[in-house]
């Protein structure tokens, strides 16, 4: 059976690293509303495979 990417999409969450609070999508959220720290290189992103629901 054939892996297939299609159905899926790609996402990047990102987690403060001045107060720890996350994640948040990096395409929507610049800064984290919880300390106002924008987001940084020190800031780990994550990415994430999520599946397209129709
Ligand atoms: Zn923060
Ligand atoms: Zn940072």
């Amino acid at each position: 059976m054939p892996e297939k990417e299609v159905g899926t999409s790609i996402v990047y969450l990102w987690a403060c690293h001045e107060c720890g609070a996350g994640s948040y999508n990096v395409s929507s959220t610049l800064a984290c509303p919880n300390c106002y720290h924008y987001r940084c290189t020190h800031c780990a992103v994550e990415r994430h495979r999520i599946p397209n629901h129709h």
